[in-house]
């Protein structure tokens, strides 16, 4: 079923309430990162062409107690998103009151106002992430049209997105959200075949879910990372210092059976004699790891290996970066993967936080085809589970 978006909806002159996801990173006041900022311009240009007067929500990082506010003001981030648009974003701190009701009162059309950090009202009762039913009626109230944009949220039933769907006639996709639910959800409801994910990351034990749906999914999983070593030692393997869960293992060997022959592990590894970029490294193949060394990255046969399993893939996930990317000796793997992608025809989708961060450090955000912007939303829809903020948009 299509979902509606902002291209359904009529809303020249009409108040439209739009949560975005602005929970960017910041540091001593500064934005670390706009990318999240950029990928909602797209919805926000279209509803200030359109005539709309607009009022954009989000939360910024975790606020619990009065305290918790220091730092996180939506503020800054209102100046940054002011300048992306060239033009003003009037900005109100306050999340209830008058003062907020009379600048959305007296808003012109294609103005833009933001409305202070919705987890502000957290600090008493967790109201914003505890989907307090009086607030999102208050919310819904200041405005006719509400547009959900806000993808990294979408796995969280929350005042400022669920609340304020569920008393508002008419709810709509912002063109971020469409986009996620198109290539994310795409891939793992009607792939085009061969669909081959890519898994890599630390822990088995974050991706169980995703890899058991993606098993039944996509047609060849390739691991890479730091989850190689379980599937190692569950096989009899010696991984020296690798990081292994004890814990998953039985979990991991009754994954390689259920498989049947889709799940490809690697066949080398980049080891190092300590957590460092510094560590004396040798490339090892997978039965010759040694005790006291570490695999930090797949090795170049692996890279090899994926490459040529990848070039007949029509779709590609990817989640989780295959080897320690933040070190650049053990980076290899996983820029070596990107420029593989980057050269391949088939749809491209990455998922998840850090893959995200080591496809935009390393130069490649224009060459995949989808950076997922949600980060535990991604793994929730990958693992084919359904998203409130997503249920909460009307169908077409
Ligand atoms: P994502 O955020 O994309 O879902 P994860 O958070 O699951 O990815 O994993 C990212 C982390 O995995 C990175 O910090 C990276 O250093 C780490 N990692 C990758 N390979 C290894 C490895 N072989 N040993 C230890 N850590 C690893
Ligand atoms: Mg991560």
């Amino acid at each position: 079923m299509a979902k509606k978006t902002i291209r359904d909806v009529e809303v020249e002159g009409k108040t439209v309430l739009v949560r975005v996801d602005f929970n960017v990173p910041m540091e001593d006041g500064r934005i670390t990162d706009d990318n999240r900022i950029r990928q909602a311009l797209p919805t926000i240009r279209t509803l200030i062409e359109k005539k709309a007067r607009i009022v954009l929500f989000s939360h910024l990082g975790r606020v619990k107690e009065e305290k918790d506010k220091e730092g996180k003001s939506l503020k800054p981030v209102s100046e940054a998103l002011a300048e992306h648009l060239g033009r003003e974003v009037k900005f109100v701190p306050e999340t209830r009151g008058e003062t907020l009701e009379s600048a959305i009162a007296s808003l012109e059309s294609s103005e833009v106002l933001m409305v202070e950090n919705t987890r502000f009202e957290d600090v008493n009762g967790k109201k914003e992430s505890k989907n307090d039913g009086e607030l999102g009626k208050y919310w819904a109230s200041l405005g006719d049209v509400f547009v959900n944009d806000a993808f990294g949220t979408a796995h969280r039933e929350h005042a400022s997105n669920v609340g304020i769907a569920s008393n508002t006639d008419e709810v709509a996709a912002g063109f971020l959200l469409e986009k996620e639910i198109k290539f994310l959800g795409n891939a793992v409801e009607n792939p085009d075949r061969p669909f081959i994910a890519i898994m890599g990351g630390v822990k088995v034990s974050d991706k169980i879910g995703v890899l058991e749906n993606l098993l039944e999914k996509a047609d060849m999983i390739l691991i890479g990372g730091g989850m190689s070593y379980t599937f190692m030692k569950a096989q009899g393997l010696e991984v020296g210092n690798s990081v292994v869960e004890e814990d998953k293992i039985d979990l991991a060997k009754s994954l390689l059976e259920k498989a049947e022959g889709k799940l490809f592990l690697p066949t080398d590894f980049r080891t190092a004699t300590e957590f460092s970029n510094d560590a004396e490294s040798r490339v090892a193949d997978y039965d010759d790891l040694r005790e006291g060394e570490e695999g930090l990255d797949i090795g170049p046969k692996t890279v090899e290996r994926y490459r040529e399993l990848l070039q007949n893939a029509n779709t590609i996930v990817w989640n989780g970066p295959v080897g320690v990317f933040e070190f650049s000796n053990f980076a290899k793997g996983t820029k070596a993967l990107l420029e593989t992608l980057s050269g391949l025809d088939a749809s491209t989708i990455l998922g998840g936080g850090d893959s995200a961060s080591a496809a935009i450090n390393f130069g490649y955000e224009d060459a995949i085809d989808h950076i997922s912007t949600g980060g535990g939303a991604s793994l929730e829809y990958l693992e084919g589970k359904s998203l409130p903020g997503i249920e909460c948009v009307d169908e077409k």
